[in-house]
């Protein structure tokens, strides 16, 4: 194309696209660099497909026809010299100058009263084990908040562990909820639940502060018993259930805060039809949020477990005819966010949001901490439990150690560009480095034989469309008319 001055402007194709089949048997084709989606017809999609193989795209000014012009105008034709991922970044810091929140995990004990199979846990020195957070930590590390919180930012906290909810942490937490609340946060925990019973008048009497209890309960008893036991051995199953219900009954201002995760791997995603089943004859659809997704290895696992296949058989759960409405009150998750891509473009009928990194723990804003038992700070618990790259020390004196901290930012968008020619990459920003780690590859990162950088998982586009289908399937079964759909397309 020449431009007004009749000099020729090279044009190509836009790389970092995505084709998904819609309700009605057409596609979306989405632009994760514009934040456009086109709806097109299979023979667009051809046409499209026919003028990707095309290194240059010449096109001549007088003569742009409409399918052209609304390839260059939806972004999916480009200057030949455009960068998009310069564009996506520098459009987010456009968009998000600085942070709105103030993310903040207290890791408080790295001591757990399960022992569950898959867990991390079961690597954790014994050595750390028995480190609690302290009521001297806690008040420093508000210490610390204090120290980073702006007036118009908002606080969020998370309680996680090992176990956060144990019986000998209740002063921490309480402590912890009475802090927040004076700072006008939000509080996420995750708990396995067995002692909701003893912490529930407590979180009750701070239910204007608790965002969100999420729950983990992997499947029915014979199977979750067996997976996630008390250590000694006990079964748990039980209890858990007795407590949700208990909170369900007992405390109308927490059940809407409950969410029960449910985790599996090919030894128990056969038996999740039977669990579909069981949750409907408790009555807990739609009372609480629920959640259903393979495994993480965290480099727990030799080998990671075939994470894609254990998804597909969830998915072929959910597409017979007595599940598939069932997708109204439960979320499939395959923990890399193409699940996600695909229920917000086809269930929720919204653009994903694009970040230039993959989560709190390399966001470039000071704005994330997590608290360590050992008191120093750290930006993701993986982090902590290895003592690698503390971005920091609250106890019993406050540091910064900034050096680590911008090392660690380094894993994003436009680094893992530089690294990766994927056209799925601005999807999940190289998604969390250490979600497919095997055993090995967290040695290796240990004794730094490798970076973060050299450790992604990119979201799968078999998945996505799979996934798109089922919701699709959802859509004309159990939402009765589906018609005119919009996308709202971003600016
Ligand atoms: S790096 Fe992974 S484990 Fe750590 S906070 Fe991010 S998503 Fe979670």
């Amino acid at each position: 194309m020449s431009d007004e001055l009749g000099a020729s402007i090279r044009y190509r194709f836009n790389k970092y696209l995505l084709f998904v089949p819609d309700y009605d048997g057409n596609w979306l084709l989405y632009n994760p660099i514009h934040q456009q989606v086109l709806k097109i017809d299979d023979e667009m999609k051809i046409f499209i497909e026919n003028l990707a193989k095309q290194k240059n795209i010449n096109i001549s000014l007088g003569r742009v026809d409409n399918k052209i012009n609304k390839l260059l105008k939806t972004g999916v034709i480009i200057r030949y010299d455009f960068d998009e991922i310069e564009y996506v970044v520098n459009k987010y810091y456009k968009e998000h100058p600085s942070p709105y929140t103030l993310y903040v995990e207290f890791i408080m004990s790295w001591s757990c009263n399960f022992a569950c199979i898959y867990c991390y846990e079961n690597r954790i020195k014994k050595s750390m084990w028995g480190n609690t957070l302290k009521l001297g930590h806690i008040s420093k590390a508000f210490e610390f908040i204090d120290k980073k919180m702006d007036s118009d930012m908002k606080l969020s906290v998370d309680l996680t562990g090992g176990e956060p909810l144990l019986i000998s942490s209740f002063p921490q937490v309480q402590y912890i909820l009475n802090e927040t609340k004076k700072r006008d946060g939000k509080v996420y925990i995750s708990t396995n639940g067995y002692t909701l019973d003893i912490y529930s008048d407590l979180l009750n009497k701070y239910q204007s502060v608790i965002s969100l209890i999420r729950i983990t309960l992997d499947g029915v008893k014979k199977i979750h018993d067996k997976r996630r036991p008390l250590q000694g051995g006990m079964g748990t199953f039980d209890k858990i259930v007795e407590n949700i219900n208990l909170l369900l009954k007992k405390y109308p201002y927490l059940k809407t805060k409950l969410a029960v995760n449910t985790i599996v791997d090919e030894s128990s995603v056969s038996y999740v039809d039977e669990y579909l089943d069981y949750i409907e004859k408790e009555g807990w659809y739609g009372k609480i949020g629920l959640g259903i997704g393979p495994v993480g290895s965290y480099g727990n696992h030799g080998l990671f477990p075939n994470r894609k296949e254990i998804f597909n058989k969830l998915v072929d759960i959910f597409y017979k005819k007595k599940n598939l409405c069932k997708l109204k009150y439960i979320s499939i998750d395959d923990g890399i966010g193409s699940t996600k891509i695909a229920n917000v473009l086809i269930m929720q009928r919204r653009l994903p949001l694009i970040a230039p990194y993959r989560c709190q723990a390399f966001s470039p804003f000071d704005n994330s901490f997590v608290f360590s038992p050992d008191g120093y700070i750290y930006r993701c618990s993986l982090f902590a439990e290895n003592k690698i790259l503390p971005i920091g020390k609250y106890y019993p004196t406050i540091e910064e150690y900034h050096n680590n901290l911008k090392d660690i930012q380094k894993r994003n968008l436009l680094n893992l560009s530089k690294k990766y020619d994927e056209k799925l990459l601005p999807l999940n920003s190289g998604g969390c480095p250490f979600r497919s780690m095997s055993y090995k590859k967290m040695n290796d990162w240990i004794n730094k034989k490798l970076t973060l950088l050299d450790v992604v998982e990119f979201v799968d586009e078999e998945t996505i469309i799979k996934t798109a289908k089922l919701y699709i399937d959802y859509l004309k079964n159990c939402r009765g008319s589906v018609e005119n759909l919009e996308i709202a397309n971003g600016s």
